[in-house]
């Protein structure tokens, strides 16, 4: 099972809740500040699995998961457009 991020990192909070949840450590805080002054997560390597840990987890609702379980991607978790409610649904 092969799974992908992508973090929206001018909204990160840098809370690194993402960062502790992970268990495959894809996730570290940046050195670098986002444009409101938090230091965001970013990627780390390719060992994701996709299994939607850190986005469930994330106060902002700002990271998507893709994973690929057939050779089709598939989004499994889609980030919080600002303002919006988050709402948490399984996919099938
Ligand atoms: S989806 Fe799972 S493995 Fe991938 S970065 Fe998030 S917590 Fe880590
Ligand atoms: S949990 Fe969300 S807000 Fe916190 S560091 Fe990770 S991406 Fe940023």
């Amino acid at each position: 099972m092969a799974g992908k991020i992508i973090i929206d990192t001018e909204r990160c909070k840098g809370c690194g809740l993402c960062v502790v949840v992970c268990p495959k450590n894809t996730i570290v805080i940046s050195e670098t500040s986002n444009s409101i002054g938090y230091f965001p997560a970013k990627v780390n390597n390719n060992d994701c699995t996709g299994c939607g840990a850190c986005a469930i987890i994330c106060p902002e609702a700002i990271i998507e998961v893709l994973r690929d379980d057939s050779g089709n991607v598939e989004i499994l978790i889609e980030p919080r457009e600002e303002g919006e409610q988050r709402i948490i649904e399984e996919k099938e």
